[in-house]
């Protein structure tokens, strides 16, 4: 902490003195690179923090920079006033952009951003409003009391003072509460849905994000230069903006920063042989995108990957610790019905993978949920837990009809989950998985970071506190700060479990916990689920293997092409002849055969390759 303090001030303070060994153009090309890395962060916060692919930058910039002109020249208000309005305009027309993310990802947003861009070039090149081809000259100097900031010395300093605030704000969006479920809807949006993130309200908050940079980078470009024409906001640009942000890393706001001043100044540099350039940037983009895909900002990790794996890593040497047991509360005589699922019936297309299937959990039970595979019972929990809604039929929880409820609004009612194929947040260290789980602030309350900075700190603060609690009493403490991919396959499983406990639900399920478990992870999970329930959580767990089931659940539902065949205490089930025979039906009847004592190693392993 201390020494990036020291690094900052080292830094301002060169800032500060920059402009004394400059000349007039120099300074020019500087004040360039600024507005550049202004954009670029932005950019880094729409796709490389919050995965959405922005190609509509340089509208952004264009939109916040013509409605300056427009404003100054046309309407005559002042720069300032003209600057305000600019933002806001910029971050009405970024929320629109960001609409088409609601429908779609990836490659398809891209495309259509660009579309937008492209759009939006056009109108200005065409439009009476924008001056046409010509632009609009004329955007009066910004005025500042006592500082003359037509002179290109001073205005650097406005700049820099914009452009450090931004990247402050935007480092400390990346690491509280906000661009935490970014970055955890970037790596898995499903899993973050899971967990209480509002997935649309953050893919536009990305877009906001990025919009209001290129609004500020729109609105210093039009003090700056004092004229505005559509060449600036060219598809070209666009792709310059984009080579900055790939090459100095698109995960790194500081990356961004790096790439976006370096190219502006290569660029000046080679500006005698622009065409060679631009295909030389295009060069160093696909190699970058191939070889070193985190960009230069990736490089020190890499680095110190490589010498960790060279001397074996201090986590892959680490020693899951053992779980501590919640204390037990007391459980009523009389308990409630907690989860209800009335006549479910879900078809995809020609297949019908629940049919009728009713069932009902009571509060404080451990319920088991068994079948051959392909039997419906993960499609189950995704009609639970809101990933998936029903053709037919209702779930109810905590008396609460559900059944079209949003994964979001179920996590907050006090439903967890974990997944069949562990879905947790690749990018994110273990302990920011837990702290995405954590985290029950709403999205609307962002409005914190705009005026109320302190009280995000104090929040996270609260946050870490829990989350160490959590990673401790899960035996995690050691891989807090590891990359769950790093870990063995048991650790993760463990590590889902506690992130699905971090909110301390009143329904946790769990789908299929113990594959790829070896004989020692599955006794010591029976003991986590049991420590569970008695600390208040119902749970209903899938299980493919009857000893985990015959030893942890009371109650047992089995599914056997998407029909409820039987359910009662475990004895009772396995003697059912339908349940015999829908295991007979399966191929995997020598490896399930109804085994009832605990799995070993091998069928365990067995098992998740069978799933
Ligand atoms: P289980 O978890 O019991 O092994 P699933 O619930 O995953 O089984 O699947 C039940 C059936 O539904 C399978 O035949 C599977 O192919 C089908 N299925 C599951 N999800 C989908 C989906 N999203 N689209 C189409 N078919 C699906
Ligand atoms: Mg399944």
């Amino acid at each position: 902490m201390r020494s990036r303090l020291t690094a900052a001030g080292v830094l301002a303070a060169a800032a500060w003195a920059l402009p004394y060994g400059l000349g007039g153009y120099t300074i020019h090309v500087v004040n360039i690179a600024l507005i550049y890395a202004l954009l670029a962060v932005g950019m880094g916060l729409a796709m490389g923090i919050s995965g959405q692919i922005n190609l509509a930058q340089v509208a952004f910039f264009g939109v916040g920079a013509y409605a300056v002109a427009i404003f100054t020249t046309q309407y005559g208000h002042g720069f300032w006033v003209s600057a305000a309005l600019a933002v806001l305009t910029t971050v009405v027309v970024g929320m629109f952009v960001g609409i088409p993310a609601l429908r779609m990802q990836s490659h398809y947003l891209g495309i259509v951003t660009l579309g937008l861009a492209l759009g939006f070039i056009n109108w200005v090149t065409n439009a009476h409003l924008t001056g046409g081809a010509d632009g609009i000259s004329g955007i009066p100097v910004p005025t500042l009391p006592g500082v003359d900031l037509s002179s290109e010395y001073l205005y650097y300093y406005l700049e820099v003072v914009v452009f450090g605030l931004a990247l402050l704000f935007g480092l400390f969006v990346v690491h509280t509460s906000l661009g935490r479920r970014l970055r955890a809807m970037r790596d898995d949006a499903l899993a973050a849905g899971a967990m209480g993130a509002e997935i649309p309200l953050l893919r536009m908050t990305a877009f906001l994000l990025a919009s209001l940079y290129g609004g500020l980078a729109g609105v210093l470009y039009s003090g700056l230069i004092r004229y505005v024409a559509p060449e600036t906001f060219s598809i070209g640009n666009m792709f310059i903006l984009l080579a900055m942000v790939v090459i100095g890393g698109r995960r790194s706001l500081v990356g961004c920063v790096v790439g976006a001043i370096g190219l502006t100044l290569v660029r000046e540099w080679l500006s005698d042989f622009s065409t060679y350039a631009q295909l030389g940037y295009g060069v160093v983009v696909v190699l970058m995108v191939v070889f070193a895909p985190t960009g230069l900002a990736g490089v020190p990790a890499r680095v110190r990957d490589q010498f960790e794996r060279r001397r074996g890593s201090r986590s892959s040497r680490a020693e899951l610790r053992p779980f501590t047991p919640y204390d037990a509360v007391e459980r009523p005589s009389s308990q409630p019905v907690l989860l209800s699922v009335e006549g479910v019936t879900k078809q995809f297309r020609g297949l019908r993978a629940l049919d009728a299937v009713s069932l009902a959990v009571r509060q404080g039970e451990i319920r088991g949920v068994v079948g051959p595979n392909g039997s419906g019972k993960t499609t189950l929990f995704n009609v639970i837990s809101g990933f998936y809604r029903a053709s037919a039929g209702s779930v109810g929880f905590a008396g609460v009809d559900t059944t079209t409820s949003r994964p979001y609004t179920l996590s907050l009612a006090g439903l967890a989950r974990t997944f069949q194929n562990l879905r947790l947040f690749g990018q994110l260290t273990v302990r920011e998985n837990i702290l995405v789980a954590l985290d029950r602030t709403r999205t609307r309350a962002i409005w914190q970071y705009a005026i109320w900075q302190p009280g995000v700190l104090a929040r996270e603060r609260r946050l870490r506190g829990r989350a160490d609690d959590i990673l401790e009493r899960f035996g995690l403490a050691d891989f807090a700060e590891a990359a769950p991919a790093s870990l063995a396959y048991g650790i993760q499983r463990r590590i889902e479990i506690a992130r699905a406990m971090a909110s301390r639900p009143r329904l946790l399920l769990l789908d299929e916990p113990a594959a790829g478990l070896n004989g020692e992870e599955v006794q010591q999970l029976i003991r986590i689920v049991r420590s569970i329930r008695d600390s208040g959580t119902t749970v209903v767990l899938i299980e493919h293997n009857m000893g985990l089931v015959m030893s942890l659940c009371e109650k047992v539902t089995v599914l056997s092409s998407g029909k409820v065949i039987a359910e009662g205490t475990p004895q009772e089930v396995v003697s059912t002849p339908e349940v015999v025979e829908a295991y007979l039906g399966d191929s995997d009847l020598g490896e399930i055969g109804l085994d009832t004592s605990p799995p070993n190693e091998q069928t365990g392993r067995a098992k998740e390759v069978s799933s």
